[in-house]
């Protein structure tokens, strides 16, 4: 029978730069639409793996030059391609030994808002009444928490000791009964609300908070506004805010993140780095200038040629209705936060 020290080294083997596991009755209490169980009921354990997200896939956007790493590499393609091939491998090694698997990679289904978690009206119904919705959305963040992979920031973004922000995950559920983790008890976010400061959707809480008890251990983190971040990652709504003509392309399916969360991921970074409170460090400091940041002052302005182009192409009305609906979105209807009271990006 495979141990848990046997997962662990294949995960890292195959790619996996952290691998935690947790026994499934710490689902406990789980809202029922999150509840790993619903997806396997056999499960005896929960397996977490974490991916870094390397520091340079920031750099380009940092030096406003180059915006490609994050969006691709760092977020569509670990999600579609790198994180899944993990994930198969490691279903293999255990179902060779007997043990039923199920790979569970990001989740970005129909029927679900992955930001909201609210379910698009018609979009999906449960099977029978005493079941949760398909698909069941394990929230990868708790999971990773309950695997003792790391703790909450107050951005509500995982942070590990030894990537701090910069990590994604992809969870296993097997019948296989493995060795749990400990929750993690140290503490990497120290409140220093860099994060809340450098958003550019304005979307964290500087004061207010939310509090929730997962395997008995209460976890707290910023309010968050999922809208406001929706449209921050945007970089405005839809890119239109962005350097670029239009919406940044698509690459792997993705094409936002375009600012490359200059709060939750870089500043929050910066910080930890800083403060040495995690593992990952460099020999050089990654922020040594003023950042780029996308001007949210004004709309996005069309060149004379871009006009030309619009009208030649019989497109100007319905762009510059999308740019007018952006910017009352971006500055009218995103509800302001707290965080607006401090001297947001002061330094
Ligand atoms: S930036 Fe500071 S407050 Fe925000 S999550 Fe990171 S360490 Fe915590």
């Amino acid at each position: 029978m495979i141990t848990a020290q046997e997962v662990k080294q294949k995960a890292k083997e195959f790619g996996a730069d952290l691998c935690g596991i947790s026994p499934m009755d710490r689902f406990e209490g789980c809202p029922k639409q999150y509840d790993a169980r619903y997806i396997f009921p056999g499960a005896k354990s929960m397996i977490v793996l974490g991916f870094r997200i390397a520091r340079g896939m920031f750099r380009g956007i940092e030096e406003g030059t180059y915006f490609s790493a994050y969006p691709s590499m760092g977020y569509a393609a670990m999600n579609q391609v790198f994180i899944p091939g993990v994930l198969h491998k490691l279903t293999n090694v255990l179902e060779d030994d007997g043990n039923e698997t199920v790979p569970i990679m990001f989740f970005a289904g129909p029927s679900n808002n992955t930001v909201t978690g609210k379910f698009r009206q018609g979009w999906s119904r449960n099977v029978s009444p005493d079941k949760p919705y398909p698909d069941v959305l394990v929230n990868f963040r708790m999971a990773a928490f309950m695997a003792g992979l790391g703790e909450f920031g107050w951005s509500k973004v995982f942070l590990t000791p030894e990537f701090g922000p910069r990590v994604r995950f992809a969870v296993l559920l097997t019948d296989a009964e493995l060795e749990p983790d400990p929750i993690y008890e140290g503490h990497i976010c120290d409140r220093c609300k860099q994060c809340v400061k450098h958003c550019g959707g304005r979307a964290i809480s500087m004061n207010e908070s939310v509090k929730v008890t997962v395997a008995g251990h209460e976890i707290e983190f910023a309010k968050l506004d999922e809208h406001a971040c929706e449209a921050g990652i945007n970089g405005g709504i839809d890119g239109q805010l962005d350097p670029f003509d239009g919406k940044y392309p698509n690459q792997f399916g993705y094409g936002r993140a375009i600012e490359g969360a200059p709060g939750c991921m870089r500043a929050c970074m910066i910080h930890l780095e800083e403060r040495k409170k995690i593992l990952n460090l460099f020999r050089n400091p990654f922020r040594t200038e003023k950042p780029w940041v996308i001007d949210r002052s004004k709309p996005y302005e069309l060149s004379e040629d871009i006009v030309e182009n619009y009208v030649k192409t019989g497109r100007i009305e319905d762009y510059m209705e999308q740019i007018r609906y952006d910017a009352e979105q971006n500055y009218k209807t995103a509800p302001k936060s707290d965080a607006q009271t401090t001297e947001a990006v002061s330094d």
